[in-house]
């Protein structure tokens, strides 16, 4: 189960140094594979082969200095609702604020669990000046420097902790869709035509540790988890406005989804904003459908389809093995067409191919097409193997690993997919050494 983690606190306390420190080296591993570009705010942290999510808040305030309180506030506010659990950074050179004082206020009358850390703890002496903060009422404080990284091995264990208690909400082994994409491109219209079928509700059961809710569908002959964030359907007036809520909704979403349906405007096409939601499915390795919506509102010829197709893929480059589906929630049209693609995109993310078949087909082109040689040394790939990862990984075993470049690399994955149907999931390929 995936969980998210917002570092909340006031400007300058250290959120984003703190954020550098627990990110970095899996950050760099990431963003290498993908090819995207390092996102600032947002980013993955493995300790003791747990993984959770973090996000910096403090990236995301806009205001200017007279309005930045409030908007704090909201932060807090909104963080609550859409994380799981919250770190509330203070700064231990500077004491309580009043604005410490109001966070620690709004935190303690909430369920959620609150970490609260006290950083540039960077020597002894500052240890004793840490005492002052228990006055917030929200427990023994984690005494950490973000920049030594002193405590910071302390906090993540207390969070593995706090992880290993949260319990997963049932798992019935059905495939986990969720429907994201910029505000206003049909989403919530999209829900409502599938949640509207009355009868098709079996069982809206809540998770138990966040607030999400996963509503069971059945129907049109599928039978799937809707993941079904907290103001989707219900609209929240205060928030919505908010380019920090929005992110933060989609963020949840797409973590707790296997398969992502990507709506995006047909009369806009794609756009920036797009493309940073595919990049985080992408980066969470979760399967993906895009659909174009309101196709109804388009002019069209019979060339419409192949350009708007064309367009998006030299958007999406280099990962194009996804269906995209022209719809329209209005009048109705092709929205099982994209049901039908989810499910297949889910059978594609969990399929194992057999080891026997992947090195019957891959060996022979393989052998007519191999990995150029370096320094006059010949890369032999001896045999591949699909790994029992929960998304597609392979690894060709091979004498010279460390010589196998990039686009080679490239190559192999087009013949996979060209020989495995892996549309919509990205997949992973490693060399390894066998001699
Ligand atoms: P944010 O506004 O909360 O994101 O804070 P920043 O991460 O930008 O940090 C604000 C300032 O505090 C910067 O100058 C950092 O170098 C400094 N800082 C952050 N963490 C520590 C720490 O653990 N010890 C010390 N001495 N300074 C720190
Ligand atoms: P959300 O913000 O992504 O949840 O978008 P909504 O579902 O609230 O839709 C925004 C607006 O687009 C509403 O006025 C919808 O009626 C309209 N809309 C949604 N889907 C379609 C469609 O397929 N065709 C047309 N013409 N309008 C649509």
């Amino acid at each position: 189960m995936s969980c998210l983690i917002a570092i909340i606190g006031r400007p300058n306390v250290g959120k984003s140094t703190l954020f550098n420190r627990l990110t970095e080296s899996r950050q760099a591993i990431v963003d290498e594979a993908s090819g995207v570009t390092r996102d600032r705010h947002y980013g993955k942290v493995e300790w003791c082969g747990k993984h959770f999510s973090i996000i910096d808040t403090g990236g995301y305030i806009t205001g200017s200095d007279d309005v930045y309180e409030a908007e704090i506030r909201r932060q807090v506010v909104i963080s609550l609702e859409e994380s799981d659990a919250v770190m509330f950074l203070v700064d231990v050179t500077t004491g309580i604020t009043d604005l410490d004082e109001d966070v620690a206020q709004i935190l303690r009358k909430s369920a959620k669990k609150v970490f609260l850390v006290v950083n540039k703890v960077d020597n002894n002496e500052r240890i004793n000046e840490s005492h002052v903060f228990h006055r917030l009422g929200l427990g023994e404080p984690f005494c950490i420097s973000s920049i030594n990284g002193s405590g910071t091995g302390e906090l993540l264990d207390a969070i593995n902790q706090e992880l290993e208690v949260a319990s997963e909400p049932e798992d019935l082994g059905l495939p986990k869709f969720a429907i994201v994409g910029q505000p206003n491109v049909g989403k919530s219209s999209f829900l409502n035509v599938l949640l509207g079928e009355e009868r098709t509700i079996v069982n809206p059961n809540a998770g138990t540790t966040r607030d999400t809710i996963h509503t069971h569908y059945k129907g049109f002959g599928k039978d799937f988890l809707l993941i079904d964030t907290a103001g989707l359907r219900k609209k929240s007036k205060v928030h919505e406005d908010l380019e920090f809520y929005s992110v933060m909704r989609t963020i949840k979403a797409i973590e707790d989804a296997d398969v992502c349906f990507l709506m995006i405007d047909a009369q806009t096409g794609i756009e920036s904003q797009d493309l940073n939601i595919l990049h985080l499915i992408e980066k969470n390795r979760k399967g993906l459908v895009i659909i174009v919506n309101k196709w109804d509102l388009v002019e069209k010829d019979d060339k419409s389809t192949k350009a708007y197709t064309e367009n998006i893929l030299e958007r999406i480059a280099p990962f194009t093995d996804v269906p995209i589906l022209f719809a329209s929630v209005k009048t109705k049209q092709r929205l099982i067409k994209a049901l039908e693609a989810g499910h297949l995109v889910f059978e594609n993310k969990t399929k194992k191919v057999p080891t026997s078949k992947l090195n019957k087909i891959l060996l022979p082109i393989i052998e007519s097409h191999p990995p150029p040689a370096v320094k006059g040394k010949y890369i032999k790939i001896k045999y591949i193997t699909q790994l029992p990862t929960d998304t597609p990984q392979f690894a060709f075993f091979c004498n010279l690993p460390q010589y196998v470049k990039e686009p080679y690399r490239r190559f192999i994955e087009n013949k996979i997919r060209e020989h495995f149907d892996f549309s919509g999931v990205s997949i992973s390929i490693y060399f390894r050494k066998k001699d």
